[in-house]
């Protein structure tokens, strides 16, 4: 590390510290040329740059963290969620991604992660993407999701409510509606 005002290569470390998210070091450094002395700051952090995407067709692209806040927004159009609650989703995904250490993540992986946080979020949303991400093969894996959640006491009223009287042109609606369809016919 050069000295910036001498350019002398003899700089040491005087001083070292960690930076409050714990993502930085800070260190102050002392240039040793006898004629400048001058003192200043670095910063270390590592390189976080994120993995390409492996799509399903097998091509690779870089990771969109715009297309990835839409996917999101999409899922929960309408939705009483706080935007700040879908940044710390996104951002966790980032560090998910990062952390996989692989320079390449498949799209199938995100995906189950964007799953997994629109279930913490939001029990519409998360039904919403699933069955758009998904494309449940037949409206019998989708009734079974459903189920399944209503199992595990997931769906509250809220939810109930979408799928009775939400807008006809939502995925998740449409899907029901198929169900339920379905359903009558199998009965008959
Ligand atoms: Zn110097």
């Amino acid at each position: 590390m050069r000295c910036p005002f001498c350019e002398d290569v003899d700089t040491r470390v005087v001083d070292s510290r960690l930076g409050s998210d714990g993502d930085q070091v800070r260190r102050r450094r002392e240039c040793q040329n006898s004629k400048c002395g001058m003192r200043f700051t670095t910063f270390e952090s590592a390189e976080l740059a994120p993995p390409t995407v492996i799509k399903n067709d097998g091509s690779r692209q870089a990771f969109d963290e715009v297309r990835l806040r839409k996917g999101f927004k999409r899922a929960l159009e309408k939705r009483p969620v706080e935007t700040e609650k879908v940044n710390d989703a996104i951002e966790r995904i980032r560090r998910r991604m990062i952390k996989s250490g692989d320079r390449e993540v498949a799209s199938n992986d995100i995906g189950t992660w964007v799953m997994d946080e629109l279930r913490n979020l939001d029990d519409v949303g998360y039904i919403r993407f699933a069955s758009v991400y998904r494309r449940f093969q037949d409206v019998n894996a989708f009734r079974e999701m459903v189920e399944k959640l209503e199992k595990e006491t997931m769906l509250g009223n809220d939810m109930q409510m979408q799928l009775l009287t939400g807008d006809d042109q939502d995925p998740l609606r449409k899907e029901y509606k198929k169900s339920l369809a379905k359903n009558s016919s199998d009965e008959s």
